[in-house]
This record gives C-alpha cells, sequence and structure tokens, in this order.
C-alpha cells in the first residue's frame, strides 16, 4: 500500500510556486496577491481562512483578509467583492464558505468575476471545465487530480465512484475523472445518500473517491483488493488523545481498509493541504494571466 502523501506534495508545490514569485519579483513583475473575504466567526471557516493567508506568505503572495461582521447585508458584501474585482493590484478573490443563512451563496460566487474566481465555483468556470477549456479547477478535485498524476496512477479505462455530489468535490471530480486526459479516462459512477445498494457499487470501484462527510464510513467490507482510494471527508471529533481535545476523522477507516487498498490518501495529511497548494497554484496562474 501507498500512501499518497498530501503534505509532502503540497510542499512541493509550494516551494515551486515560490521559486516561480522568486523569479517573477526578479524580472520586475508585480508580486501575486490573493484577497480572502471572511464573514462571522465560524471556528472552522476562520481555521481554513487563516491557513490559506498563512500559505500565501510561505510561497511569497500578498494577501488581504477582509473580515466582515455576521450582520453584513448582501448589498454590503457584494459592494466589497465589487471593490475586489476592480482592484487591478488583486489576482484572486475568495468568499470562504459557508455564509450566514441570511446571504445567498450564489448570488456572492456569481458577482466575482470569473477571471479572480481562484475557487473555480463560479458558473461560468465551472461551464469552462466541463466543456474542458482552460479555466481555475475547484481546488479540492484539481488537488486529488494533481495527486494522482505525481503518483502516476493509472487511471485509463478503470471503473472510478465517487460518493457525494456536492458543487465543490463530488460533482466537479465525476466530471473531471471522465475527460479524455491523464488523469482521467474512467468509466465514473457518481453516488449520493438516495443511491441505492452502495455497497455493491463500492466494491467494484478501481478508485474510489469518499466525500459525504460521514467519518468511518468506508470500511474494508466495501473495498475490493487493490482499490486507491481518495478520502476527501473532514470531521472534527473530540479526543482525549491530542494536546488540543480534537482530532480530524476521515470519511474511511483507514486502520481497517489499509491492507486491501493500492494507494491511500490519509486524513490529516491527505487531500486537505493539496486544497491549499492548488488555490495558491491558480492565483499564480491568474497572475501570469495564462487564462484569461
Ligand atoms: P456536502 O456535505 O455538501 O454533501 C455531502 C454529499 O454526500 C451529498 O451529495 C450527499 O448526497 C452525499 N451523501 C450523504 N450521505 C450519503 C450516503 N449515506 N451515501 C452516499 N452519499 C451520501 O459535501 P462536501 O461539501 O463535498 O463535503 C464532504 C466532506 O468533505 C466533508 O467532510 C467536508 O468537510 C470535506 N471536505 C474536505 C475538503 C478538503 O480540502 N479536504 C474540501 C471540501 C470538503
Amino acid at each position: 500500500m501507498i500512501i499518497l502523501d498530501g503534505k509532502k506534495t503540497s510542499n512541493d508545490i509550494k516551494e515551486e510556486i515560490a521559486d516561480e514569485v522568486k523569479s517573477i519579483i526578479f524580472s520586475g513583475g508585480r508580486i501575486p496577491h490573493l484577497s480572502a473575504i471572511l464573514v462571522g466567526n465560524d471556528g472552522a471557516s476562520e481555521t481554513y481562512v487563516n491557513a490559506k493567508v498563512k500559505a500565501c506568505e510561505k510561497v511569497g503572495f500578498k494577501s488581504t483578509l477582509i473580515r466582515l461582521p455576521n450582520s453584513v447585508t448582501e448589498k454590503e458584501l457584494l459592494l466589497e467583492v465589487e471593490k475586489i474585482n476592480n482592484n487591478q493590484n488583486i489576482d484572486g478573490l475568495i468568499v470562504q464558505l459557508p455564509l450566514p443563512n441570511h446571504l445567498d451563496e450564489m448570488k456572492v460566487t456569481e458577482a466575482i468575476d470569473p477571471k479572480k474566481d481562484v475557487d473555480g465555483f463560479h458558473p461560468s468556470n465551472i461551464g469552462r471545465m466541463c466543456l474542458n477549456l482552460p479555466t481555475y479547477l475547484p481546488a479540492t478535485p484539481s488537488g486529488i487530480l494533481e495527486l494522482l498524476k505525481r503518483y502516476e496512477v493509472n487511471t485509463s479505462g478503470k471503473h472510478c465512484v465517487v460518493i457525494g455530489r456536492s458543487h465543490i468535490v463530488g460533482s466537479p471530480m465525476s466530471i473531471l475523472m471522465a475527460r479524455n486526459s491523464f488523469p482521467g479516462n474512467c468509466t465514473v459512477t457518481l453516488t449520493h445518500s438516495r443511491t441505492e445498494n452502495l455497497k455493491e457499487i463500492t466494491k467494484s470501484a478501481d478508485i474510489l473517491i469518499v466525500a459525504l462527510g460521514k467519518s468511518e464510513f468506508i470500511n474494508s467490507d466495501m473495498i475490493k483488493e487493490g482499490v486507491c482510494i481518495i478520502d476527501v471527508g473532514i470531521t472534527r471529533v473530540k479526543s482525549d488523545k491530542t494536546k488540543s481535545g480534537w482530532k480530524l476523522l476521515g470519511d474511511v477507516n483507514f486502520e481497517d481498509v489499509k491492507n486491501k487498498c493500492s494507494y491511500i490518501t490519509p486524513v490529516p495529511g491527505g487531500v486537505g493541504p493539496m486544497t491549499i497548494a492548488m488555490l495558491l497554484q491558480n492565483t499564480l496562474i491568474s497572475a501570469k494571466g495564462e487564462i484569461f
């Protein structure tokens, strides 16, 4: 069994990006700049945004974190987005999700200039992805592709089963794994909460991508020998064994499945760090004007 080490791979990618930033500066160019909007003070969102800001520092990007109160109106938030859209010195804008209930996430996402939509969530960028046109790929699926690519996992002709149909992970992942490219060329089955006989389907997977948000949902009875498992899930549970009092669990029971699979991503240290690396990658692509 080979561990698909997202921590190491993401550090490699960050070093590559940092080198590019140095050469941009050396040739007199402008430093890439990512802006993030955080509404309210949800603990998990705060952690994710801080990790993104810290990653920017690590590769030499500029970053701006705009904190807005929970009570911000949709109009005020949209104005903030427009300001960043019009700021020629900012290459990428992310609005940390989820937003409080009174704010329409799709309306806010649509307000972001697709040229700065480095999360790859804007409908026009999702459309470009479906048409296989150059675009910012959503960071989590893109990080999974990068892991499969760098570990040279053979995907062509394989049966890829994706669990979960969210707009940010499962649905784009299913489209990307079916594309005529590497990684890709899979026969894809997209499963969700209404899928019947899930176990029969997962048992036929050569590549199993699990993104449903239920800790340790997948066990060794549900997989076949030699499967490649990508565990996207992150659930925070209480623990008396860690200093923080919390630990992170994936959607896969790692200990139970590890001897039956060919490759597996750990949690933590698998898909999570790759997501941030790909966000930085998209910001660099934007700064270099490589797509738009
Ligand atoms: P979500 O929470 O929006 O949706 C869950 C999906 O799982 C739904 O499509 C639902 O139909 C499906 N589902 C629920 N129960 C099911 C069942 N019993 N059988 C089959 N399908 C079922 O999904 P999300 O936002 O993609 O998040 C999924 C998990 O991935 C969460 O734990 C989240 O924290 C994690 N996540 C991790 C990263 C990362 O960078 N590692 C990024 C995004 C999300």
